[in-house]
């Protein structure tokens, strides 16, 4: 379905000199359809679409037909980002009737969005009088035309205001989920905008064919000098090895003769290379638009990466842009290696449209520093290059453009903030301890080798959950029994003797290997987690013998998650006995312990107390079966509370047992969700007894400055007060919120 190049020729002489009127465009592509209408609508500040040219329909309704994103055929195609292919438009249940426009006697409609980027700029239509359905070719010719027009609309002068695009000047907020605490304020860089074509036709396919294949195989260099040795260094070790891995996916793309087929064809039919390669990402881009798989999401991400870099080649650029210092990164969303790779550039913040709390680009944020939210949506059509933004990490939100007093507001908080921790940063040398001398052990949650350096910059005493799979979803594949020994080892060294709890493999639900994507309904509830270890011994066997050849003698500490029986937990141990009796030299000390994350096990209490070391509440996975709430879906990200009455009683109940257990010696017990990081839950959790937490590194010091000021003997009545008292309410944030403010506490 190759683009006639008549209508490119025509085009090309139409754009000869500069930018064409809309109108002459609107003229020459409904004759090239052999339409009796051609219309062309504009987004206009406030999520307004405005009839701008058109061939066909009244022309006094230029300028005053206007319709909301989302507002008939036009509003939804815009809304949408899709095709409208309606031989009978009018009873569509979207249409909506404008009679200034004179449009009743067309009975079919081609709508085509004007995107660039991910952002619409507008809406080019087609209608005949006939009800037709339109060839795939007229849909094709209608789609580069949209491809012209958004060149056209984006850079036409201010004079039309079509340059704005879909709310481009006003202030807007966006509420997303917070990612990683921490504000950030910046200009805008968005992902996959990096490059655009300067040239949309070519007059000779040879040579942009010869220029395409000159660019593949540019590419294909850089990609092998990147995969050979990182060479800005800033990646070493194990996570050069995960680039790598990354990288090797890009080129079996980048490989795929099928992709490179289609950008041939489009070539042939007279666009520029540039332009056919945009085009096709975007094709494929909208094809898989829908895809809820995370592995099939992630090689999206792969593929949209891959195109900007073949566009970079093209333009013979340097691989990455500059970026202004701190500045915010936009995208859909985020793979691990350009995540480090912009991070290397220097941005300060970044906003991800599809990204969960606990998904691979927050994990991978949260070891940077980087004030992150996710779940954003619609944000890339607002924005443009360059805007002001801020990130608001703490409350999930970002602003773009925001007006002079909120922008100034968030500068003096950031200032506060700075130092806030350069105040924080004394603490970093002593132990939590509130002023009454309860001491509490703040410890790191991580996943890369890398972050073991936060022990040192946070001061936490030793690494209390050390996600195992995060190195290998990383890489894409499991790592042999060598190489794994090799990645613990190396956390033991750096640990320095401090503890480090080596959590087995927990993967399944959103953290797929390639090749593992069962068909499930209900993933976070499936094969996942230790029931995969179980079922397939010889992988948590291997994995199990790594980690005892990593601690080569040393004390070894090993946590099993997602266990619901105590059965499981106890075929678990005896699968790492069996590996402890064969291993020479043997640890010194090896403690076995299980997660609590499935509810079930609290009322398996007695006999689970009996056979573990000690035991550590993963409440994110708790509270989303405690409370039957998808943890990643963004609407429910903030309606259920660790702070409330069913969540408290449970963890008061798990340590008034604990406490009791084995004649009242105990059972260690620690928490490590997310939730531990938050300074009002963390002192909710020391109030309720807990002398343990678990965290991402960016909780340590704010809760460690939390606790220097609290008087855990007052606050213990208040907290049983609260929770007698506030009966029957989905949270008890509140009031412990005020109790902490009156006495000053930093929350
Ligand atoms: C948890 O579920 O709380 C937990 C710490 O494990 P993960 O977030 O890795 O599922
Ligand atoms: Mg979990």
């Amino acid at each position: 379905m190759a683009t006639p190049r008549r209508l490119l020729a025509r085009l090309r002489e139409t754009m000869a000199h500069g930018t064409a009127p809309l109108l002459e465009l609107a003229q020459l592509v409904a004759a090239e359809l052999v339409s009796e209408v051609c219309s062309i609508y504009a987004a206009r500040p406030g999520e307004i679409l405005e009839l701008v040219a058109t061939q066909g329909l009244n022309p006094a309704a230029i300028g005053r037909t206007r319709l909301r994103v989302g507002e008939g055929i036009i509003g939804l195609c815009a809304a949408t980002g899709q095709v409208m292919n309606l031989p009978d438009a009018q009873n569509h249940p979207a249409f909506a009737y404008r009679p200034e426009t004179g449009e009743e006697p067309f009975a079919s409609m081609l709508a085509v969005p004007v995107r660039r980027a991910g952002r619409t700029l507008g809406v080019v239509a087609a209608q005949n009088r006939n009800p037709r359905s339109y060839s795939e070719e007229e849909v094709d010719e209608l789609e580069t035309v949209a491809m012209l027009l958004a060149e056209v609309l984006s850079t036409a002068g201010a004079s039309d205001g079509a340059d704005e695009g879909v709310g481009a000047t006003v202030p807007r907020v966006f509420a997303g989920a917070s990612l990683v605490p921490g504000i950030a304020i910046g200009q805008v860089v968005i992902l996959g905008r990096r490059w655009r074509p300067l040239h949309l036709l070519a007059d000779d396919p040879d040579a942009e064919l010869a220029r395409l294949n000159d660019a593949v195989q540019r590419m294909q260099q850089g990609l092998d000098e990147l995969i050979r040795g990182a060479p800005d260094g800033f990646v070493s070790g194990a996570d050069a090895a995960a680039s790598r891995e990354v990288l090797d996916a890009y080129r079996l793309i980048a490989a795929d003769a099928g992709w490179m087929k289609r950008v041939s064809d489009v070539i042939e039919s007279g666009l520029s290379a540039e332009a056919a390669v945009q085009r096709v990402t975007g094709e494929l881009h909208d094809r898989m638009r829908r895809i809820t798989d995370p592995y099939l999401r992630e090689r999206l991400s792969d593929l949209e990466d891959l195109g900007a870099r073949l566009l970079a080649a093209l333009a013979g650029d340097e691989p990455r842009p500059a970026v202004p210092p701190g500045a915010i990164l936009l995208a859909r969303r985020l793979g691990p290696a350009e995540l480090l790779d912009w991070h290397a550039a220097g941005i300060g913040g970044l906003a991800v449209e599809e990204a969960s709390p606990a998904g691979h680009a927050a994990i991978l944020a949260r070891a940077l520093g980087l004030p992150a939210v996710g779940s954003v949506r619609g944000m890339l059509n607002a924005a443009e290059q360059g805007d002001q933004a801020v990130v608001d990490g703490d409350e999930g939100q970002l602003l773009i453009r925001p007006d002079i007093e909120v922008r100034s507001t968030y500068v003096r908080a950031l200032e506060t903030r700075t130092e806030q921790q350069a105040g924080w940063a004394t603490l970093r040398k002593h132990p939590a301890i509130t002023t009454d001398g309860v001491h509490v052990s703040l410890m790191l949650n991580i996943g890369l080798h890398m972050e073991v350096a936060q022990l040192d910059a946070t001061g936490a005493e030793g690494i209390g959950l050390y996600r195992t799979e995060i190195g290998m979803l990383a890489r894409g594949v499991i790592a042999d029994v060598a190489e794994q020994a090799a990645t613990y080892a190396r956390v033991l060294d750096a640990a320095a003797g401090r503890p480090v709890v080596f959590r087995t493999l927990d993967l399944g639900a959103d953290k797929l290997l390639p090749g593992d994507a069962p068909e499930e309904e209900n993933p976070a509830m499936g094969w996942r987690s230790l029931r995969i270890g179980l079922d397939r011994p010889a992988l948590l066997r291997r994995q199990l013998r790594a980690l005892l050849l990593a601690a080569g003698g040393r004390p070894l500490t090993v946590m099993f998650p997602m266990v619901a029986t105590v059965a499981e937990f106890r075929a678990a141990r005896a699968l790492l006995l069996a590996e402890a009796r064969r291993m020479r030299p043997a640890p010194e000390q090896l403690s076995i312990g299980t997660m609590l994350e499935v509810p079930a096990l609290m009322w398996q209490l007695d006999e689970l107390l009996r056979e573990v070391d000690f035991i550590s509440v993963g409440s994110n996975d708790l509270l989303q079966f405690l409370f039957a709430a998808d943890r990643g879906a963004p609407a429910l990200y903030s309606r259920y509370d660790l702070l409330s009455q069913p969540v408290l009683s449970l963890l008061d109940d798990l340590l008034t047992a604990a406490r009791a257990a084995r004649g009242g010696a105990g059972v260690p017990v620690s928490l490590c969700g997310e939730a531990a990081s938050r300074t009002l839950e963390a002192m909710a959790l020391v109030g309720l007894g807990f002398t343990n937490l678990s965290m991402p590194a960016t909780g340590i010091l704010p809760v460690k400055a939390l606790l220097a000021e609290l008087d855990l003997n007052a606050f213990r009545p208040v907290l049983t007060a609260i929770r007698r008292n506030t009966t029957g309410a989905a949270s008890l944030r509140e009031p412990i919120n005020v109790w902490a403010r009156e006495h000053g506490l930093p929350i």
